[in-house]
């Protein structure tokens, strides 16, 4: 019991040992919210105030949820794998597994990712016959999303216009199919299982007598249909923990509410709230530059957070002409940094949008230093992996008309877009999935098809092989290895394929197992529905090398909860980050800015020894140049915190009478076709004034360079005409 409680400070202690009751730990980052809540989890159990069965705790991503099983079972001689640990996702999951009857799913229902929502919604369209222009599916997709994390069924949807009555009928075809095809999104799992406790009430008493204990982590970030789950669950009597940080609510965007912090405490009458004030995190010029940061939204509830560290070393600031320069920056500082003997896992480079990563991922590749990305293009969500999947969810469920669609001509096997149409017609007209319309279908096209059907049976027959096994097999007789074996950049493919028969093998080893909640375990199928319900809610955490030294590379939204020794956060630019679709957005009353400042504020408190900042002055974003000024948060980090590892940029400009320095290996060697000008150079023109060169093309007589002359503007000269001086 001792060794449980050791290392916490007063309010951590007083936390963790709180009588039960509601409570509210309100605290900044780094202060030791998801650290106190492990030892509450084993101080309840050991003092017999609950059993391991009556605890649910609700982390914000799987990574953390292991990571809370991993400590809990440091601390109690207990079998954590049977506990309720997950997030809000991963639970209603296994909620809905349990009882998929009562929730009128199959037994094998499939998820579907966001990627795979799209298409759905795609193929929904194009079979209705509805304009694609007038109802795009991205946003088809976020307003059924945001319908459903309200807790509203098509039917409760109110629509004044013709528009909006047909954007409703949408969403209750959207969901008619999946119905249909026994599949359910993200935010179904959550309404579903809502649902499913809301109606059943012997099933939702079960479920409320035998949770005592809820705990849940990142609660600023719930969106209100979580909030209610949670009330619901509740509603027997259990006692809720709370941790939470105001300032680091960034989900907003896909419905999170800060306020139900607040509706927490009111409604509850929270007796206990807790505030954590001592950041163990970060040192002291970390801390202020983030307590600076956030200072400047208005609209808080006001923390204080002190370090337990001394200030440290100044935050470094780098300013570059290019997205490219950044990244070779960012490769020789890593270096100087391992030579340090910094570790490379202890380092991350943040980003505000994924595709920010590609200039870097390219400067490390060449560079040879390992990296991982977290987000992006994740592993489960790669197309080679997301075809081996697909087979696999047709051997569980051949309605899967997702599925049934990503592979039926994949590998080509001459089933023509003519083909799909008649078997789309006949399907629709039988209202049957694809597969089971197959034999409608006539002629040579219909031939093929039922040859796919063989493949889909001789495929099921083996389900009875062990998953990796199982995987293998798909894989081979899918046609997907000779395929990528035929396919000259297919290595990687190949590479990433075997890769998910490794991931099977080790999903098997460590959840494979019965438990002991009653969940059918050991029939047909069970270990591979699972297995796709983990590919699904799992994408990202299964990367190829996780105990690999790698860089980490993530979006800021992906870093939230974690730390690291040394933090990069690149591309510090306005319209970037802040992004450009926060400056004018307000939602409900409050400004997006705030919310990209907390953003901000995420990412400065994810360091704990030396952070950097920069930001270029060009960059290449989707497959545009864009010239962008210093980020608007650089100016709210005190200057007393700073060290400038290249002249300070002028307020709201660039420092465009100096030229940024390079490490010496990657000096740029290029001039503008022998002019004499360098990129980067500073020039002076008798009409613009003072101006850094940015780009150059062309040679000889034809040479043209792009300057940037501050606030007259960036521009094209050709070198030829224009009166041109180097300036320094
Ligand atoms: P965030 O808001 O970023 O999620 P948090 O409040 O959840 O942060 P933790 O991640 O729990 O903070 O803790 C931050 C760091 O401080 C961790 O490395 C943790 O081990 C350490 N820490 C927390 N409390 C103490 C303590 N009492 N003594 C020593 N180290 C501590
Ligand atoms: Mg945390």
């Amino acid at each position: 019991m001792n060794s449980l409680l050791a290392h916490l400070n007063p309010p951590q202690l007083a936390a963790v040992t709180l009588p039960p009751a509601h409570a509210l730990i309100l605290a900044g980052a780094g202060s030791g919210k998801t650290r106190v809540l492990p030892p509450r989890i084993a101080w309840l159990i050991s003092t017999g105030q609950v059993s391991p069965p009556g605890v649910l705790a609700v982390t914000f991503t799987n990574k953390a949820a292991k990571e809370m099983q991993t400590r809990l079972a440091g601390m109690l001689p207990i079998n954590v794998r049977g506990m309720w640990i997950g997030t809000f996702h991963g639970l209603c999951n296994r909620l809905l597994r349990a009882h998929y009857r009562d929730a009128g799913l199959p037994q094998l229902f499939q998820i579907l990712d966001s990627a795979d929502q799209q298409s759905a919604v795609k193929r929904l369209l194009k079979s209705l016959n509805v304009d694609d222009e007038k109802f795009p599916p991205r946003e088809l997709c976020q307003f059924i999303n945001a319908q459903k994390e309200q807790g509203l069924r098509p039917a409760a949807v109110e629509a004044w216009d013709d528009w909006a009555r047909k954007r409703v009928g949408l969403y209750e075809a959207y969901e008619a199919q999946c119905q249909r095809e026994g599949v359910v999104d993200f935010a179904e799992l959550l309404l579903r299982s809502y649902e499913l406790l809301e109606r059943n009430e012997p099933l939702c008493r079960h479920y409320q007598e035998r949770f005592r204990h809820i705990l849940v982590d990142e609660f600023q970030d719930t969106n209100k249909l979580q909030y209610k789950w949670l009330k619901l669950l509740a509603g027997g009597g259990a006692h809720l923990f709370c941790v939470g940080d105001d300032d680091q609510s960034i989900y907003a965007f896909r419905g999170a509410d800060v306020g139900n912090m607040a509706d927490f405490e009111r409604e509850f009458k929270v007796p206990n709230l807790i505030r954590l004030e001592q950041n163990y995190r970060s040192h002291g010029n970390i801390l202020d530059a983030a307590n600076a940061i956030i200072k400047n939204n208005p609209t808080r509830l006001g923390k204080n957070l002190w370090p337990a560290a001394g200030s440290g070393e100044p935050i470094r600031i780098y300013e570059s002409y290019s997205d490219g320069d950044e990244a070779r920056w960012i490769v020789e500082e890593v270096k100087a940094l391992q030579r340090d003997g910094h570790a490379r896992a202890e380092i991350a480079l943040l980003y505000r949008s994924n595709a920010q990563s590609r200039a870097l991922e390219h400067a490390l590749f060449n560079a040879g230093l390992p990296y991982r990305v977290y987000g992006g293009l994740r592993f489960f969500e790669r197309a080679e992996i997301k075809h081996a999947l697909a087979y696999l969810r047709l051997i569980a469920n051949t309605d899967d008309d997702t599925a049934f669609a990503r592979v039926v001509n994949f590998p080509a096997r001459g089933i023509g877009a003519r083909s799909l149409e008649n078997l789309q017609d006949a399907a629709k007209a039988a209202n049957s999935s694809l597969h089971a319309a197959i034999p409608q279908v006539a002629g040579a096209g219909g031939a093929k098809l039922a040859a796919f059907a063989r493949l889909i049976e001789s495929l099921r027959e083996a389900a009875y092989l062990p998953l990796p096994e199982l995987v293998a097999h798909v894989v081979d007789l899918s046609g997907l290895r000779a395929h990528y074996q035929n396919e000259k950049e297919g290595q990687e493919r190949l590479a990433n394929l075997d890769e998910l028969i490794n991931a099977a093998a080790s999903f098997v080893a460590e959840e494979g197992t019965p438990n002991q909640d009653g969940e059918i375990t050991g029939e047909f199928g069970n270990d591979l529905s699972s297995f796709l319900a983990h590919a699904s809610l799992e994408a990202g955490e299964h990367q190829a090398g996780e105990g690999d030294d790698a860089l980490q590379l993530m979006t800021v939204h992906s870093a939230k909860g974690l730390e690291f020794n040394v933090v990069f956060i690149s591309g510090l630019e306005d319209g970037l980050f802040p992004h450009e679709n926060s400056l004018s957005e307000t939602r409900d009353g409050k400004s997006g800015l705030e919310e990209e400042r907390r953003l901000m504020y995420v990412a400065v408190t994810r360091a704990r020894q030396r952070l950097y900042l920069s930001f270029a002055q060009t960059r290449m974003l989707h497959g545009q140049t864009r010239y962008n000024l210093p980020s608007r948060f650089l100016d709210e980090v005190p200057e007393e915190l700073v060290k400038w590892l290249t002249p300070r940029a002028g307020k709201g400009g660039f420092a465009v009478s100096s030229a940024p320095t390079y490490p010496a290996t990657s000096r740029r060697s290029e001039s503008s076709g022998g002019s004499g000008f360098r990129i980067g150079q500073s020039v002076m023109h008798a009409k613009f004034g003072l101006g850094v060169i940015i780009n150059a093309e062309g040679g000889g007589s034809d040479a043209r360079v792009q300057v940037n002359f501050g606030n007259a503007g960036i521009k094209w000269l050709a070198l030829a005409v224009a009166k041109l001086e180097a300036a320094n």
